[in-house]
């Protein structure tokens, strides 16, 4: 067994074999006559072997005959044959765990587990754990390995006592224990549960440490220095005096907590969350002001070039009138635009950059940057995250996260403990929520006559094109054809094509043309997915919804419903539909709440959605499970910040043994 492979299983340090705990256990503590053996459940029996032999038919197979039952192995080695040869000669037992058939010959089992055993072996006392493992370490070796750590003595305990008492939860070393050789009589289902006191306390100690390591990355980063940015300059003063909007209440007041860590000298690390349409561009925006009118510059990274422009845009009508000069950066500049537009950022005179990732390439200097707002901040990398931030020199600029994909209070609770969130729970007046339909397939011809009825009203209309995952150019050749077909079916309309293929100076086109009511329908893959903002466009069309996620379907259903007029998004679904995705269906057609679709997503498929570049490697959860374990959770993080106040020691003991070995992308 190499330690490569063990080290793929996360198996390094003598805690991590220790805490590598069982899946399942089998019991193999009594033995069960073959002619009782209830069927379909894997039983402990013993028989004296009688002879062994290779049969062919029907096909090759290691056939082994002992008293009342025969064993059958389809791979298997010349050894094994010898084994039981000699075994039937001497006259021993097998001890074979597995499940028993009704076969032609009697009862039989195929490839059980078994063990050529003396007359009066004992048989074991404790179920027999089965560990997690992957190919090329068998369950034997790991079994050994594990319980060696385990017996190399008494593990001390790293919550202090007083914590324990307070949740009711068992001394680790005994929860441990228990976990790898549960005792005779031991409540079988609450270990298979994970309900019993000793995974409670190991899946306690899960949360802790994650809880206690997000902390001290909160510490850590805010003991930075960031430059202090004034709340109450002239720009500011001046743009609230002609907002283009009153702003909601729920605006101002992540607006005021925004403002307030801006004059801390302490870099801002925080999350504005809003659902799509509520009015997080106008907050990031204002942020900006504050860091130009304390002459340090803003830099606004989107994921997506569209969302960039849509950002110079708005950022250009708003603020250019007060004299704020904005670089724009992107694909379609011209060698010599570049040249100004990264010239204007390294030497100060631009307050604001906005762009794509292109903002974090080499070649762009900033002469004092106070403020990086990342727009859309899952669909960036946290390596991009963390280069736009380190794009400040002496100091950390503030860092401003905004997400349109509701973060369910579980998950905002542990996986971003190291964030400060803001929360926009409310949509600007005169909202009118989506009428979502569900239509299959057939009836697409119906459509072109709805699409029709909105154009001649002057309304707008996106014709959504899967993203097909067996090839890359899947599905801008789709969108290519439908876009084709839909011109030719409705040769009366002005219809535009936009993909991510496209030369950026094009798409940009497209997008303008859209934007100014030139394009009637947009026939489109999901770059549109996100931030893009047309308030004219009233119909959606989402072809092959099926095929998408719940959160990405709110996100595009997001872009329509930002006008006064009644919206109304059509998902076709092609049929026969697997389950999973007419529970995403329905979910979606009964909701328009992006909180509660975000809950039902973590429900329906876990948290991976939400976590982006934060759960890539190594889960950070292996045992606990947040919806299931609510109360744990609770409890997991009021001990956190006691431990953090009062026993700081044993907080980072606890974090070194849990995560010690693992790279944490917070931290970073
Ligand atoms: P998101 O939070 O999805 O990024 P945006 O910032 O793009 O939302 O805002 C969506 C639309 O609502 C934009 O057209 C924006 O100008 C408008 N808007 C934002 N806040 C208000 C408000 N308080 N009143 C009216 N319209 C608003
Ligand atoms: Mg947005």
């Amino acid at each position: 067994m190499k330690s490569a492979s063990l080290a793929k299983l996360g198996l390094r340090s003598r805690f991590d074999f220790v805490l590598h705990l069982p899946h399942r256990y089998e019991d193999e503590t009594h033995l069960t006559a073959p002619e009782h053996a209830p069927a379909g459940k894997p039983v402990l029996i013993e028989a004296r072997v009688q002879r062994a032999e290779i049969a062919f038919r029907p096909r090759r197979q290691l056939v082994v005959r002992a008293d009342g039952v025969v064993l059958r192995f389809f791979n298997f080695y010349g050894s094994q044959l010898k084994q039981f040869q000699r075994a039937a000669e001497e006259g021993l037992k097998v001890r074979a765990f597995g499940e028993i058939r009704g076969g032609w010959f009697g009862v039989e089992m195929a490839h059980p587990r078994y063990r050529i055993v003396e007359d009066d072996e004992p048989l074991p006392d404790a179920l027999t754990p089965i560990y997690p493992t992957s190919a090329g370490v068998p369950q034997a070796r790991l079994r050994a390995k594990v319980l060696e750590a385990l017996d190399s003595g008494p593990l001390d305990d790293t919550v202090p006592g007083e914590l324990r008492e307070r949740y009711a939860l068992p001394p680790l070393d005994e929860s441990v224990r228990l976990l790898h050789r549960p005792p005779p009589g031991v409540d079988a289902a609450a270990l298979v549960e994970r309900s019993h006191p000793a995974w409670r306390r190991v899946k306690f100690d899960e949360l802790l440490a994650q809880q206690l390591s997000l902390r001290f990355a909160y510490r850590n980063r805010r003991r930075r220095k960031a430059p202090v940015l004034r709340a109450d300059g002239r720009l500011l003063r001046a743009f609230a005096q002609q907002l283009p909007f009153k702003l909601t209440r729920a605006q101002t007041r992540a607006m005021n907590e925004v403002l307030r860590d801006l004059v801390e000298p302490h870099p801002m690390q925080r999350l504005l969350q809003g659902d799509v349409g509520s009015g997080k561009t106008i907050v990031a925006a204002i942020a900006c002001l504050a860091a130009a009118d304390s002459d340090h510059q803003a830099a606004v990274m989107a994921p997506t070039e569209i969302l960039s422009e849509q950002h110079a845009r708005k950022f250009g009508e708003w603020l250019a009138p007060l004299g704020v000069r904005i670089a724009w950066l992107h694909g379609s500049l011209s060698a010599r635009e570049r040249k100004q537009a990264l010239a204007a950022i390294a030497s100060g005179e631009a307050n604001i950059a906005i762009g794509t990732h292109a903002l974090v390439q080499k070649g762009v200097e900033f002469a004092r940057l106070g403020l990086a707002v990342v727009d859309e901040q899952h669909r960036f990398g946290v390596q991009q995250r963390l280069t736009l931030r380190r794009k400040g020199d002496a100091t950390v600029p503030h860092q401003l996260m905004m997400s349109a994909t509701p973060i369910p209070r579980t998950l905002s609770m542990t996986y971003f403990a190291d964030l400060d969130v803001s929360v926009i729970d409310e949509l600007p007046p005169g909202r009118r929520p989506v009428t979502t339909r569900l239509f299959s397939a057939t009836r697409r011809g119906e459509l072109l006559a709805r699409i029709r009825a909105a154009c001649a009203e002057k309304q707008q209309v996106y014709w959504v094109c899967p993203v097909i995952e067996e090839s890359k150019e899947g599905d801008v050749q789709t969108t290519v054809e439908t876009h084709a077909l839909l011109a030719k079916e409705l040769n009366d309309l002005r219809i535009g094509l936009l993909h991510g293929r496209l030369p950026p100076a094009e798409k940009a086109a497209v997008m303008a043309d859209f934007v100014a009511g030139r394009i009637d329908l947009l026939v489109c893959t999901t770059v549109i997915e996100v931030g893009v903002d047309v308030p004219n466009a009233s119909l959606m069309v989402i072809e092959s919804a099926e095929r998408f996620g719940l959160a990405q379907l709110h996100q595009l259903r997001g872009r329509i419903g930002r006008g006064t007029r009644e919206s109304v998004c059509i998902l076709l679904y092609g049929e026969p539909l697997s389950e999973p995705a007419r529970a995403r269906l329905k979910v979606i057609y009964e909701s328009t709440n992006g909180f509660e679709i975000a809950q039902r997503d973590l429900e329906l498929r876990g948290p991976g959605e939400y976590l982006g570049e934060r759960q890539s490697g190594e889960p950070l959860l292996r045992f606990a499970d947040l919806e299931r374990d609510r109360e744990l959770v609770e409890q997991a993080l009021e001990a956190a910040g006691e431990m953090l106040a009062r026993h700081a020691a044993a907080a980072r003991a606890h974090v070194e043994r849990w995560l010690g070995s693992r790279r944490d992308l917070t931290q970073a």
